[in-house]
């Protein structure tokens, strides 16, 4: 298995002054951190927390390890906060994924509401639970979640990065399939949207995480864009076979051609802004152009050895 086409985008929305919400869309790695504190310490918090994530780099593999991540980024951010005296009290949200494309699994960690989603066969499923308030009292039986949605308290984290020494950090693993679309997101896309209204946005995208983006990002403003809205998406695909090398293969590999055109002209074109609107570049891993090159390099193994063979035979 490997990750197809992957997106994130950010905007501020209708009501805030400022974006403290940041994205990495860097595979393997994605997150998505969502700020808060006074002046401009929400921001930093978030950007020190990607900043640690990214840091680490893609070797970080399994739950433990992103956990282990996210443990460090809360380290950073404390230490700064002590050092800044401006920067006091300031914490983020952070929900992150690491793929292994060769074991086929999703590692994910996360400490506050951010949270992570999984599109499967057209149903939606919330893989992080939120360390929030009602989210709390929706598990201990004394909301219901429809009151949940509506209670004026819900942006109320109980867990938060570099809000104190140490942080717990849940982790798990999920065990991907292709077709699979992953989605983390910040609390400006829930508290806006649905579940149902989050597929609805994929699947009319026909699960495209570009324009899924768009299109939720676009829906969220559309209800009110009350907080800073950030998605981060990407999709699982199945592995291409080792047949490159033979010849009808090779015919074959060009379907995937219009796929990486269609991601080079999307990284060209201009990204439409609206304020404030920021588009991380996609990257494609895996297909294209890394395929043909381990191609190449086979038929050049298998030529470099048939002259062996010659040269071997000749001496003889
Ligand atoms: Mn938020």
């Amino acid at each position: 298995m490997r990750i197809g086409r992957a997106a994130g985008q950010t905007d501020t929305g209708r009501r805030r002054l400022r974006n403290e919400d940041a994205f990495i869309c860097e595979p393997p790695l994605f997150a998505v951190a969502d700020g808060m504190g006074g002046a401009r310490a929400g921001e930093i918090a978030a950007g020190l927390a990607a900043a640690a994530l990214e840091e680490a780099g893609p070797e970080t593999l399994g739950a433990e390890g992103v956990a282990a991540l996210i443990v460090e980024a809360n380290r950073r951010i404390w230490e700064h906060s002590l050092a800044d005296p401006q920067t006091a009290g300031m914490g983020t949200t952070v929900t992150a994924a690491v793929v292994d494309a060769e074991a086929g699994t999703v590692a994910i960690g996360h400490v506050g509401d951010s949270r992570a989603y999984l599109l499967r066969g057209g149903s939606l499923e919330q893989l992080t639970t939120d360390h929030s308030l009602v989210a709390e009292l929706v598990q201990s039986g004394v909301l219901t979640p429809e009151e949940a949605e509506r209670h004026p308290q819900r942006s109320a984290i109980t867990r938060a990065l570099g809000t104190e020494e140490t942080v717990e950090v849940d982790g798990f693993t999920v065990v991907a399939e292709p077709g699979d679309v992953f989605l983390i997101c910040s609390d400006g896309l829930s508290t806006m949207l649905s579940d149902d209204d989050v597929a609805a946005a994929i699947d009319g995208a026909g699960g495209d995480p570009h324009a899924a983006a768009d299109a939720l990002v676009k829906a969220a403003n559309d209800r009110g864009g009350e907080d800073n809205v950030t998605v981060v998406l990407f999709e699982m695909v199945g592995a291409e076979g080792p047949a490159e090398i033979d010849p009808a293969a090779a015919e074959h590999e060009d379907e995937s051609g219009p796929d990486t055109l269609e991601f080079v002209a999307a990284e060209l074109e201009p990204e439409e802004s609206s304020g404030g609107h920021q588009v991380a570049a996609p990257r494609r891993f895996g297909a294209g152009p890394g395929g043909r090159v381990a191609a190449l390099l086979l038929v050049v193994a298998i030529v470099a050895l048939g002259i062996l063979a010659v040269y071997l035979f000749l001496n003889r």
